[in-house]
């Protein structure tokens, strides 16, 4: 079996193929080689679509923090659970833009704008996020959105501001997800990946390790977004920050070594894909980051926060950068730089849409538990 999986694999790349009929044993096949083979193979892919000594830069801003509806249990900003985060209304496009400014100067080529909603709502708050949208291209960095379900009409009018990604993750397999969230379904996060596709909008999305699943879950979620076609431009891997209050607050670290496995795999069955090395950096000695580029991570957040929680400093990045002779992507290199609309020429309206998002409300214990103890 072991055999037919390399054999299969390096024969999909030397093909120049993307494959999108990964299965989970063939993927759980590759995760567990002896390390040794598996950089060996991941480094060769990595090295055959992308240059090994770039690393594309992203800067996080959380637009709006906290109150969330929803119940992701490893989430400090869902509103049900006791965390001690400073939560804020949407920033203002002058407060965005300035943050922009300070991380293009620090070498960031793109923008991530993260907001604490269930689902984006038609209204004066999704224009400002809109306005923010147009702004920031305009700066020419590489614009991305996370701002939860969206309907197609609403990633068209993300395209036409000029947004460049949305982000909408997996998290996790479709088996393990009902243990993490009860508020909405993993179709729903199909569903709204659908609805990107539909734009030109390039599609984000990866998940987190450590939050108790297993080796099969891990595998589960890349198939599920290997077998997507096309494979998402940008696939980020976090490990889990557990935060005190959280019902994952007492989960343990992931070893560098899942990390490092996680990250080799991703790159073999999405050749193509940005890898990013998300959540849980600060854990990781330099050492260890420095395997995780060697096995095909090619993109990072910087800034010392990611959302609400702790991420490394950029003078620390921009060492370890200089130590490894890695350089900052520049915007665009990946895919055009799409046209503003301004808001006077769009040629989308609002529609007022009220979509009817899942909303499964099993009972997962671990969530209730943490709610009740605040
Ligand atoms: S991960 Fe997103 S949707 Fe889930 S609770 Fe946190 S902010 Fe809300």
């Amino acid at each position: 079996m072991r055999l037919k999986v390399i054999f299969d694999f390096i024969q999909s790349i030397t093909m120049g193929e993307t494959r999108h009929n990964w299965t989970k044993e063939e993927i759980i096949e590759i995760y567990n080689q002896p390390l040794m083979d598996l950089l060996y193979q991941a480094a060769g892919v990595h090295r055959k679509f992308h240059d090994p000594n770039t690393v594309q830069v992203s800067t996080l801003i959380s637009i709006k923090t906290g109150g969330c509806p929803e119940d992701c249990g490893y989430c400090p900003q869902a509103a049900r659970y006791p965390t001690n985060i400073e939560g804020n209304d949407l920033m203002t496009v002058q407060q965005v833009k300035a943050q922009a400014l300070r991380a293009k100067a620090n070498g960031s080529s793109r923008v991530c704008m993260g907001a604490a909603w269930r689902n984006v709502k038609d209204g004066p708050e999704f224009d400002q996020v809109l306005e923010m949208v147009r702004t920031i291209n305009k700066l020419d960095m590489e614009v991305c959105c996370t701002l939860g379900m969206l309907t197609e009409n609403q990633a068209k009018r993300l395209a036409e501001a000029g947004l460049y990604a949305y982000n909408h993750n997996l998290d996790t397999s479709e088996e393990y997800y009902k243990d993490v969230i009860s508020t909405r379904a993993f179709d729903d996060r199909l569903a709204t990946i659908d609805n990107v596709r539909k734009s030109n909008v390039t599609v984000c999305s990866g998940g987190i390790i450590g939050m108790g699943e297993e080796l099969k879950d891990r595998a589960g979620m890349l198939v599920a977004l290997s077998t997507l076609d096309p494979q998402p431009e940008s696939v980020p891997i976090n490990a889990l920050v557990a935060v005190e209050g959280t019902p994952m607050e007492d989960m343990k670290p992931v070893s560098s070594w899942g990390i490092v496995r996680m990250v080799a795999t991703t790159r073999i069955v999405m050749p193509l894909t940005q890898v990013r090395l998300s959540a849980g950096r600060t854990e990781m000695s330099r050492e260890g980051q420095a395997l995780c580029f060697f096995a095909g991570a090619n993109s990072i957040f910087a800034g010392d926060k990611l959302l609400t929680t702790p991420n490394p400093d950029m003078n620390e990045d921009l060492q370890m950068f200089n130590e490894l002779g890695l350089q900052p992507q520049k915007a665009f290199e990946k895919s055009p730089q799409p046209q503003t609309v301004e808001a006077e020429n769009t040629q989308l309206e609002s529609l007022g849409e009220k979509p009817k998002w899942s909303r499964p409300g099993h009972q997962i214990e671990r969530n209730e538990i943490s709610r009740t103890k605040g």
